[in-house]
């Protein structure tokens, strides 16, 4: 069976002596595990395709269980994050995060046109980290099934109050006078409403939003908390970039 589709590399091994092992986030087949046979030449257009953070036009064959990368075309590479240890610690951090929470052998367009996004504003240094993070941590969740309900208050219904409660177990959000029986954090409204935004804008708008310093460091911890709780694991290259920010 022959697959032609577009990916963008989400992980690459070594195999053998000439052969590498890649993992691709594909548009059509979601996450795919694929060989890469004899592409070590360093001029090869095969080879600069199928790197880490090539976004490529490819062309799989599927013989038995394993995918094989025939032919690729690159369209965009963001390898401009490499020269800086922050940006290439939260692209990888992407990267991990899309081979854990992207479907396999499904339809996997939005996500993929979130980490493209996400890569072009990392790449370009467009947007502070802890908001590009936040957004594609929280998108992410929800595009892969783990959305929130941030509408209203869970206990009166309320839209809002100054400072919000959040759970990160549950999703679910209180004003500041109902008691949410369950762990749940203080979290201020300017921040709820950056949360709103993220899970309920259309993509064109979702990275379109300023929050001060200190908001940006609220978030990005409440939306880190949401995660780690909701997905149970942990990610090495996390606690990489954690140590590098
Ligand atoms: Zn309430």
């Amino acid at each position: 069976m022959r697959l032609n589709t577009e990916g963008l590399i989400i992980r690459e091994s070594q195999t053998g002596e000439a052969d590498r092992i890649v993992t691709v986030l594909t548009r059509d087949h979601g996450v795919v595990r694929a060989f890469v046979r004899g592409a070590r030449s360093v001029k090869s257009k095969k080879l600069s395709a199928t790197q880490l953070l090539s976004y490529a036009r490819l062309s799989l064959f599927m013989n038995r269980d394993a995918y094989t990368i025939d032919e690729a075309e690159p369209i965009e590479v963001f390898f401009k994050v490499r020269g800086d240890i922050v940006r290439v610690s939260l692209a990888m951090y992407f990267c991990e995060l899309l081979a854990e929470l992207a479907p396999e052998g499904d339809d996997a367009s939005e996500i993929l046109s979130l980490a493209l996004n996400s890569l072009y504003l990392l790449s370009g240094n467009r947007l502070p980290t802890q908001q590009l993070k936040a957004v594609f941590e929280l998108r992410l969740l929800c595009l892969a099934g783990y959305m929130p309900n941030l509408v209203a208050c869970a206990g009166c219904e309320a839209y809002s109050d100054e400072v919000m409660q959040f759970s990160p177990g549950s999703g679910l959000l209180w004003c500041g006078k109902c008691d949410p029986k369950q762990p749940a954090r203080p979290v201020e409204i300017g921040v709820v409403t950056a949360m709103r935004h993220i899970c309920y804008a259309e993509p064109a708008k979702l990275f379109s939003f300023k929050l001060s310093p200190k908001g940006l460091a609220s978030l990005e911890e409440t939306v880190q908390n949401y995660l780690l709780t909701q997905t149970q694991r942990r990610y090495k290259s996390l606690e990489f970039y954690r140590s590098v920010t």
